[in-house]
């Protein structure tokens, strides 16, 4: 009996991050992540600040993959992906609750 194999199809390119994109930056008052090019995130914010993606998830390691970027013409790469083990400052596990931002 032969065994047959199939051939691996097209990589999938990796899929894009805010880590990547130079347009990504954190809000003056440190708390929050929003794109310098005026596109808003698919997410609520404060009232202070809508459409900006919270900095814990910065500082915990998210993927931060958003859909607005996957196919967004200002997309400015930084350099390849951040592996998810060198991403954030601290492992979800270990964070404090009394780390909250407020
Ligand atoms: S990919 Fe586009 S929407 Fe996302 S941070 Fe960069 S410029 Fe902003």
């Amino acid at each position: 009996m032969t065994q047959r194999f199939m051939a691996p199809g097209p990589k999938k390119p990796p899929k894009r991050s805010l880590y990547q994109c130079a347009h990504a930056k954190v809000t003056t008052d440190g708390k929050r992540i929003s794109c310098d090019k005026g596109h808003l995130f698919p997410r609520p914010g404060p009232a202070a600040a809508p459409k900006t993606l919270d900095i814990r998830s910065l500082i915990k390691g998210k993927p931060m993959e958003l859909t607005i970027c996957q196919s967004c013409r200002d997309y400015d790469e930084m350099g390849p992906p951040v592996p998810p083990g060198e991403r954030g400052y601290i492992g979800a596990k270990d964070w404090n609750p009394l780390w909250e931002i407020n």
